[in-house]
């Protein structure tokens, strides 16, 4: 069979591996130069099935309204005239209930446990490399109150097979030497030993030689712009490049998805969240974290990516522009010095902005 994938992030990229393994001829359209160049491209690097909790939650709701007018607050949403908005809001919200959020929790931790077997089989079978760390990763809190309401959580995620373990601030330091210095702040934490940590970008161009050796063949500077659709089938992909037919399609376009879905008539429910990533190149090796780190008062995490500490956070609900907030994006850059004095060069850091689908 073949099969026409729009998208060459990390999902479509993936998605094109897998096929051409099972034998399909493949064809991969994207509207940038490369693979990855968009969400994929510098995003916060954890592979955290630990952490597979959806954001709607009953305390979610009370969460957001606290963050109402904070400047640095992890959950921004821009109130405007959008129909695609206030859905994905009205769903958002039905989904804040505790048993909603039990049943979510425990359907997103199964995938997200596939994906992790999967990852780790697909990279014994090619080999790449993407700056990988399989360390696992340190969930810290300096609330006593927040550590506390995060236990049970914990304890049921553990109980479904995904380590999350309680640790006290000492063996929060002994597991992450480099907090020593913020050891007096901290409450204590959860260690998640089987989460992972790598760079999507250098996954995504590796994977991508992969899938060529395989005979996929990749179509780049070329734009989707609508799914013709005959009855119940579609029947080819409208692109600047003329048409594009096969005998099935993956739409892997990230939050562009839901866009060019309507053009046939389909409806998705996703929706951007703007987020920030920080890279910062090291100074201090010894005084950077050795692997994934969730600071969850701010909701940032951290990652280390060969010589340089990615930090990313922040999501904000309202359109699709990529705009770089200085102050937003500043604040990530400065609690990431804070938290791992000299470890890093804040002079050279790297901003980004991405929207998670
Ligand atoms: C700040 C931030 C931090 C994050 N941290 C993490 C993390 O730590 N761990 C984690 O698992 N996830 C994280 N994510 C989410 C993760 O990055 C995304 O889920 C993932 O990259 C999405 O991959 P994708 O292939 O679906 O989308 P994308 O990478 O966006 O790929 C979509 C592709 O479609 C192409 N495209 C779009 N529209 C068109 C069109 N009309 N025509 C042709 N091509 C088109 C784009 O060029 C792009 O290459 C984070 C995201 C952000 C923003």
């Amino acid at each position: 069979m073949h099969v026409l994938v729009c998208g060459a992030g990390l999902i479509g990229v993936s998605t094109a591996y897998y096929l051409a393994g099972h034998g399909h001829e493949v064809t991969v359209v994207d509207r940038r130069v490369g693979p990855g160049e968009e969400t994929s491209f510098a995003n916060g690097g954890q592979i955290s099935p630990s952490h597979a909790d959806p954001w709607a939650s009953p305390a979610a709701l009370v969460r957001i309204v606290g963050w109402i007018g904070k400047p640095h607050a992890p959950l921004l949403y821009r109130f405007r005239r959008e129909p695609a908005l206030w859905e994905w809001t009205a769903r958002f919200l039905a989904n804040c209930t505790g048993a909603r959020f039990q049943r979510n929790s425990e359907r997103m931790l199964r995938v997200a446990l596939y994906s992790l077997e999967t990852l780790r089989e697909l990279r014994a079978a090619t080999g790449i490399d993407y700056d990988q760390r399989e360390s696992g990763i340190l969930h810290i809190f300096r609330s006593q109150e927040a550590f506390d309401a995060a236990r049970r959580q914990a304890e049921r995620v553990t109980a479904l097979g995904c380590p999350r373990l309680a640790v006290g601030r000492d063996e929060c330091v002994a597991i992450e030497p480099a907090l020593a210095d913020a050891a007096e702040t901290l409450a204590g934490g959860f260690h998640c030993p089987d989460d992972e940590t790598g760079d999507a970008h250098k996954f995504t161009l590796a994977l991508a030689d992969r899938c060529r050796d395989l005979g996929v063949r990749f179509y780049f500077d070329t734009s989707v712009s609508m799914l013709s659709r005959r009855g119940n089938r579609v029947v080819d992909v409208r692109t600047t490049d003329g048409p594009f037919r096969a005998d099935a399609y993956v739409l892997a376009l990230g939050s562009y998805s839901p866009l060019i879905a309507e053009t046939a008539d389909i409806r998705l429910p996703v929706y951007p969240a703007k987020g920030y990533s920080v890279s910062l190149p090291l100074r201090d090796a010894a005084k950077a974290p050795v692997s994934g780190l969730i600071d969850d008062e701010r909701k940032h995490v951290y990652s280390r990516l060969g010589e340089t500490l990615r930090v990313a956070g922040m999501a904000e609900l309202g359109g699709f522009d990529t705009y770089i907030d200085a102050a937003r994006a500043g604040y990530i850059r400065d609690s990431a010095t804070a938290l791992f004095p000299d470890a890093t060069d804040p002079a050279a850091a790297e901003f980004w902005a991405g929207l998670r689908p």
